[in-house]
């Protein structure tokens, strides 16, 4: 691994321009493992220079040409993909086997974007009108920036850059400055790959790099992933710089527990769901909604299993890692003692967690919190850790309305074996992403990924069919082959026949 941790630019490593640096904390340590290059506004600009002067080409590179870098790119990270999660261990603090699973919802990404050849497919009318023939192609929109968050450092690039590559645009990818390496990673096997140097660019850095990126003029489109203040900003920033843009934000994602369902697998999923990660990602679960009177059997149940996690250095084969810096750490604890301020029931309470890891290591234990107030910051606001809250109602409809009623609208979740009430929640709650009976239902590659309300600005969710349409433009082409039968002179608007 680098140190200092560089940007990517033109098919090099490089510290830029900038003099600042960042550190890079190993989190089961607690210690600054590597730092890493805070890129400004010079080298953002070195970036898109590079994307723009590489992009001509590779826009006119064949579907056949292109598609064959994909399937190289697919099968080196196929391969190799036991490195990049060590990486990503390191820097995150996920458990090998939790960053092993995030390479590998990358790589169906991957995938997916090998079959750009027909997924760019354009449409194609003859004789619109009499001797008049419509058809439709999708073209690259250029340079393309893409923001990613901390949590997923492979994954979430990976959601955007394999697509926007197939499609033929040029990437600049600014990835979180807490976990970088694997970004950098990434590029060298892009480059092994074949891909023509400067049709991927990295540049390291925090708001100074997205700032210039948001504003720069040849950048054509943004893609952030991040929290919800931040995606808002991104968003009113780079649409008012005239920019296409999809900005994904926080959540706060509920799972509805009926009676009659099946306890011992809704304990199970929320387990998995609320604390795999240690609770980073947007995806968890951090709430669970049990419909009465099943809430006192179910908290005996989760609790059950909370006793059994093992906490530690995600290397040496432990159930949950740290959390990625000690500030994060601090900040989740402190909704743990907000949450007994506002009177809810602290069931088990993570800060008291022997972890199997370094002393300085960034450790919260599980935490279980039942009857949380709903007007309490602990219910309405992302926690972002491993802090899982109880909300107990009365009936379906109560707890429908509740989720109806939360600012985000990401991910949501209902455990029942009665397929009428699951449809009925399928229809009426407001959500983007729906689980039945599935606790953390991120879409296959070949569906779209994104929440409603304030987990996503912008009409463009990532990946699949929405994913191709974003990284590509629409030409509409009416063309008529001349004959004698179609002189004279006519200022009337053309009509069809
Ligand atoms: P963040 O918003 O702090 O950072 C995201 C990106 O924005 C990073 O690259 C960061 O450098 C940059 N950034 C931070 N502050 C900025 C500022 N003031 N101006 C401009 N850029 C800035 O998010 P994070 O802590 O890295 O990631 C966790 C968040 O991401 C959570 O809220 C989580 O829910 C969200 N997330 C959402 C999804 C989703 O699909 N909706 C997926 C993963 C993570």
């Amino acid at each position: 691994m680098h140190d200092p941790i560089p940007h990517w630019i033109a098919g090099e490593p490089t510290t830029g321009a900038s003099t600042d640096r960042g550190d890079v904390y190993d989190p089961a340590l607690g210690t600054v493992a590597r730092r890493v290059v805070l890129g400004g506004a010079e080298d953002v600009d070195a970036a898109v220079a590079a994307a723009a002067a590489a992009f001509p080409a590779w826009r006119d590179t064949s579907l056949a040409r292109r598609t064959a870098v994909l399937f190289a790119f697919r099968e080196r990270l196929a391969a190799r993909s036991a490195e990049l999660a060590a990486i990503l261990t390191a820097e995150h603090g996920k458990v090998l086997g939790d960053a092993a699973g995030e390479v590998a919802r990358g790589l169906e990404v991957v995938d997916f974007a090998c079959g750009i050849a027909h997924l760019s497919k354009g449409e194609y009318s003859q004789n619109a009108s009499t001797g008049v023939d419509v058809y439709s192609t999708r073209e690259p929109v250029g340079v393309v920036g893409v923001i990613s968050p901390f949590n997923f450092p492979a994954m979430v690039p990976l959601w955007f850059v394999p697509i926007a590559i197939a499609a033929g645009n040029a990437v600049v990818l600014k990835p979180s400055e807490k976990d970088p390496s694997a970004s950098v990673w990434l590029a060298e096997l892009w480059k092994e790959a074949g891909l023509p140097d400067g049709v991927f660019n990295v540049v390291q850095g925090a708001k100074p790099a997205v700032d210039r990126l948001l504003a720069h003029p040849d950048v054509a489109s943004i893609s952030f992933v991040g929290s919800t203040p931040i995606a808002r900003y991104v968003y009113e920033t780079a649409t008012s710089h005239g920019k296409r843009v999809q900005a994904l934000g926080g959540a706060k994602n509920h799972m509805l527990v009926l009676p009659d369902a099946d306890l011992d697998l809704v304990a199970d999923s929320a387990v998995n769901a609320g604390f795999g990660s240690a609770g980073e990602r947007c995806m968890a679960i951090s709430v669970v909604v049990a419909v009465e009177p099943v809430a006192d059997e179910l908290v005996a149940k989760v609790t059950e299993r909370m006793h059994g996690l093992r906490v530690g250095d995600g290397r040496r084969g432990c159930d949950m890692g740290p959390l990625v810096t000690r500030e994060h750490r601090d900040k989740v604890a402190s909704y743990i003692a907000l949450a007994e301020q506002d009177g809810a029931t602290v069931v088990v309470d993570g800060r008291g967690v022997a972890p199997d890891g370094a002393a300085d290591g960034f450790w919260l234990g599980p935490t279980l919190l039942d009857r949380v107030p709903t007007s309490s910051r602990v219910y309405t606001e992302e926690i972002f850790g491993p802090v899982l809250s109880i909300v107990r109602v009365r009936t379906f409809e109560e707890g429908v309305a509740l989720i109806n009623s939360g600012a985000f609208g990401n991910g949501t979740a209902i455990f029942t074996n009665d397929g009428g009430a699951a449809r009925r929640f399928q229809r009426e709650v407001q959500v983007g992403m729906i689980g039945v009976n599935v606790p953390i239902p991120v879409p296959v590659a070949y569906y779209s990924f994104g929440g409603w309300r304030q987990s996503l600005f912008g009409d463009a969710k990532a990946y699949g069919e929405d994913g191709v349409r974003f990284f590509t433009r629409q030409k509409a082409v009416t063309s008529r082959w001349l004959d004698p039968s179609h002189g004279g002179v006519d200022l009337g608007f053309p009509q069809n026949a």
